[in-house]
């Protein structure tokens, strides 16, 4: 069976990547693409080779579509999403997943209700080296887990430099659009729930209208854990990375926070140095494949509902410590989270 999708957003993301993610599919299409704007829609489905444009949420739903990509601004997944789910279409929706975790349990409580699928576009979960961190950790490689260390600060490019930087209504700000990244890899990568946050942000000259444009974060996880994490929009030079460090050995990763399947992972033990080797499958394909089977009753999508509520809720508690000054509980207030 064909999974027909519909894009609501004719965005950036789904031109540089999902688009190709979906086609990637032997049983995927697109059907359909959504902007506000009429002009924008239909110049983005002639570019894009998208058989049809529309201007509005109803005109994209009221298709015979059976899946919906949201790649629009943040503050318009919640509303688009439910729209979706009421008429029965699957759903794979940009992170955040809405701009509160009250939200975005809506969405989760609403998709459950109507027994379609929600999943939530955390890519970093699909690479190979994260999978490869995760993996050794499950398996006892570097003993028990003691403490890991996330950089994730970048310089957002020029042709990036607009909503997320000038507009908190739409969910600006590099918490936002970075942290709750952060939030997911970690949880993935450790097999563990961050329990609090104690967060510093920043504004280093490139965000406007009391945006941060920079933020380091300390965490707790459930089993004892404490990790760090640095990101940014206006770090020119700075490599992005992963370690985990634990009683037995250090996991090192290089130039893994990022869009494309490459980097390295090192695991350094009493025994020496070892590279870890992994899958260089495109990041978003694989979450377009694990999509697809979960459509099919086949598992769940790579980074589920519940998987954004718990990003979202962590990137709001930062951005809480970071105006108040105090560690900020993490709590997704999730049913399986108890
Ligand atoms: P864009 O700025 O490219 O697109 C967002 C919206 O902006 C579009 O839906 C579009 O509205 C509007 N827009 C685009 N171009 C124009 C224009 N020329 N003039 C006016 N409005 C325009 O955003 P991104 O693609 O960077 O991000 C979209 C979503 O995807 C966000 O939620 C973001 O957090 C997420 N994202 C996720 C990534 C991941 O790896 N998981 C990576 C990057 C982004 P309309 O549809 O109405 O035309």
């Amino acid at each position: 069976m064909t999974v027909r999708w519909g894009l609501i957003g004719a965005s950036t993301i789904a031109r540089q990547f999902m688009i190709d993610a979906i086609r990637a599919q032997a049983d995927g299409e697109i059907s359909a693409v959504m902007s506000s704007s009429p002009e924008r829609a239909t110049a983005y489905a002639r570019e894009n080779g998208i058989p049809l444009a529309v201007s509005t949420l109803d005109g994209l739903i009221g298709t015979d579509i059976d899946a919906v990509y949201i790649s629009t601004t943040n503050e318009l997944h919640l509303e688009q999403a439910l729209a979706a789910i009421k008429a029965g279409k699957h759903v794979l929706c940009e992170k955040p997943l809405a701009l509160t975790g009250a939200d975005a349990r809506k969405m989760v409580a609403a998709a459950k209700a109507a027994g379609v699928v929600l999943g939530t576009n955390h890519h970093l979960r699909n690479a190979g080296a994260h999978r490869a961190m995760r993996e050794a950790i499950a398996v006892g490689r570097i003993g028990k887990p003691i403490a890991a260390r996330v950089f994730h600060s970048v310089y957002l490019p020029e042709n990036l430099q607009g909503w997320r930087i000038t507009r908190p209504e739409a969910g600006g700000g590099v918490v936002l659009d970075i942290t709750v990244h952060d939030a997911d890899t970690l949880r993935f990568v450790l097999g563990d729930d961050p329990v609090e946050i104690s967060a510093f942000a920043q504004t280093a000259g490139m965000a406007g209208g009391g945006l941060e444009d920079g933020a380091m974060c300390i965490w707790r996880f459930k089993s004892g854990v404490i990790a760090q994490s640095h990101e940014g929009f206006t770090t020119k030079f700075a490599d992005t990375g992963f370690e985990v460090h634990g009683s037995e050995g250090s996991l090192i990763a290089k130039n893994v926070m990022t869009q494309k399947p490459v980097g390295s992972v090192t695991l350094r033990t009493a025994k020496g140095e070892e590279e870890l080797s992994f899958d260089r499958e495109d990041l978003y394909a694989r979450s377009l494949r694990q999509f697809h089977a979960a459509i099919r009753g086949e598992g769940q999508p790579s980074a589920t509902g519940e998987d954004g509520v718990w990003s979202l809720t962590a990137a709001e508690a930062a951005l809480q410590s970071a105006r108040t000054g105090k560690t900020v509980e993490i709590n997704p207030k999730l049913e399986s989270a108890a």
